[in-house]
């Protein structure tokens, strides 16, 4: 048992994607999409189900805007059922499925048990460029490791963070976000190095990378991993 996930769309086009993982987090992803929309760009954001279903009107909004919508699990763990639970949040309101898929931590184990994720018409999508704008609080710096990956050419997926963990709002609202700060910088550098800035609907995605279950179910349940080794897959 295998799956294949992409990590980027054809080199041959002057596309990139800008994905925003673990939103909708108001008012932050709104500042987000005003970035993008003052700009004329487009991005993908991979919603956490739990957080559609507490901010419902921030999820509209970011439809409403013409974003690409991305299924990234619903409590941001690696339980059996987490993709299928968030696809229920999420297609609820957005009155379809999702037709792209994140792993939190890339961690692949638990899409292997996910209808939902490993359906036909659902692609499952890592990055190419991976600025890591959690782990950093200087703007430079993400805007930095963003516009100098090596990586980054046409095609790229860069994976950058809207939302954040934490269940309590005050704590939320004052975690500073300076993924923010960074955009504009980031969003301006890649169209004046002609990059067309698109929703994943809107690059072919390509190349993708076979997986197969090995020791990296770091985030796993017991209970999955030892659903995992029962597949017979190599272990090491
Ligand atoms: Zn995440």
């Amino acid at each position: 048992m295998s799956l294949k996930y992409y990590t980027h769309g054809r080199r041959d086009q002057m596309k990139v994607a800008l994905t925003f993982d673990d939103g909708p987090n108001p008012p932050r992803t709104d500042q987000v999409m005003e970035i993008l929309d003052s700009r004329g760009a487009r991005g993908t954001f991979f919603v956490l189900g739990k957080w559609v279903e507490r901010w419902p009107q921030a999820f509209q909004r970011m439809v409403e805007k013409g974003h690409t919508i991305g299924n990234h699990s619903h409590l941001h763990q690696a339980h059996l059922g987490d993709f299928d639970r968030a696809e229920a949040a999420i297609g609820n309101l957005l009155g379809r499925p999702t037709r792209f898929l994140r792993a939190h931590y890339f961690n692949f184990f638990t899409c292997l048990y996910s209808p939902v994720a490993m359906s036909r018409d659902m692609k499952i999508v890592d990055a190419d460029v991976n600025p890591a704008d959690f782990a950093k609080s200087d703007p430079a710096a993400i805007i930095d490791a963003a516009l100098n990956d090596p990586s980054l050419a046409g095609g790229s997926i860069i994976d950058l963070h809207d939302g954040r963990e934490f269940d309590d709002d005050a704590r939320r609202l004052a975690s500073p976000l300076p993924m923010i700060e960074a955009l504009p910088a980031i969003v301006d550098g890649l169209q004046a190095r002609g990059f067309e800035l698109v929703g994943l609907d809107d690059m072919e995605l390509v190349d993708p990378i076979e997986w197969r279950p090995d020791g990296r179910g770091t985030f796993a349940t017991a209970e999955v991993r030892s659903a995992i080794q029962g597949l017979g897959g190599k272990s090491n």
